[in-house]
């Protein structure tokens, strides 16, 4: 589920839509969190929906392919992310998003895909988003985040303390030999 303070808007003809802030949300913030209503996709996608998952659906931490029920799923790629989600059910603001701001992941650590060509505007794009390792700059970021949970609100945090602690189901591998970029830990929120 997305923050609540979000919205679906229109980026442009080459992008679709995006996901924009409607508020301040501070880094340290759960900006999504995976829940029961989030659909996981089986390992053989019939070829009629293979568009569709492929635009819409990522590999989570854990390996699990999921697509986000809400307008998490419109969620779009930036070679330099506002957002990470290194550890499997969350992600995290990785710095302050002001209002009207768009909300971006950094595709390359999100599994395997078929590359595709970047124009997301960023100093350092790469023009090019293909699946790579996690890199120091977005770990370190990521792990920085983490930091400052509890000291953001966290409109999102019972819902994520419930799926993690709780609620989870056994994670499903969509690649069982892949080794996991799974940061693990339960959250800091209080
Ligand atoms: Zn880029």
């Amino acid at each position: 589920m997305m923050h609540p303070a979000t919205r679906l808007g229109f980026v442009s003809e080459a992008q679709g839509f995006g996901v924009f802030a409607t508020a301040v949300i501070p880094a340290g913030t759960l900006t999504w969190v995976r829940d029961e209503w989030d659909i996981v996709i089986p390992a053989v996608v019939p070829a009629d929906l293979l568009g569709t998952v492929e635009r819409y659906a990522y590999t989570e931490a854990d390996g699990t392919v999921l697509m986000p029920w809400d307008h998490g799923r419109y969620v779009n790629h930036a070679c330099k992310p506002n957002c990470a989600g290194l550890q499997a059910g969350i992600d995290l603001a990785v710095r302050d998003i002001q209002p009207g701001e768009q909300l971006t992941n950094d595709y390359s650590v999100l599994g395997t895909f078929e590359q595709f060509p970047c124009a997301c505007g960023s100093p350092n794009c790469r023009k090019t988003v293909e699946p790579r390792a996690v890199d120091a700059e977005l770990l370190g970021a990521f792990e920085a985040a983490r930091a400052l949970m509890a000291t953001v609100p966290q409109p999102l945090g019972e819902r994520a303390v419930r799926w993690l602690e709780a609620e989870r189901p056994q994670a499903r591998k969509s690649s069982p030999g892949r080794t996991p970029r799974v940061m693990s830990g339960r959250l800091n929120l209080r």
